[in-house]
């Protein structure tokens, strides 16, 4: 299984990661984006690992 966690210190609240994947990132009240499951869901792990390296201040890690 694949856990992913996101930095809220280094979260800019961009909105990509939620964008890109609706199912697994959301934005909360003060704009920072967390992860929505306590594990990804397999088909979204490819889609997870796209906002992971397309986060601007690299924010998102992923553990396998
Ligand atoms: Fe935050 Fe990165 Fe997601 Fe942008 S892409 S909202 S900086 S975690």
């Amino acid at each position: 299984f694949m856990k992913m966690t996101v930095d809220k210190n280094a979260c800019i609240g961009c909105g990509a990661c939620a964008a890109l994947v609706p199912d697994e990132f959301e934005l909360n009240d003060s704009g920072v984006a967390y992860a929505k499951n306590e594990t990804v869901k397999e088909d979204l792990q490819d889609d997870v690992k796209t906002a992971m390296e397309n986060c601007p201040t690299g924010a998102i890690s992923i553990e396998e």
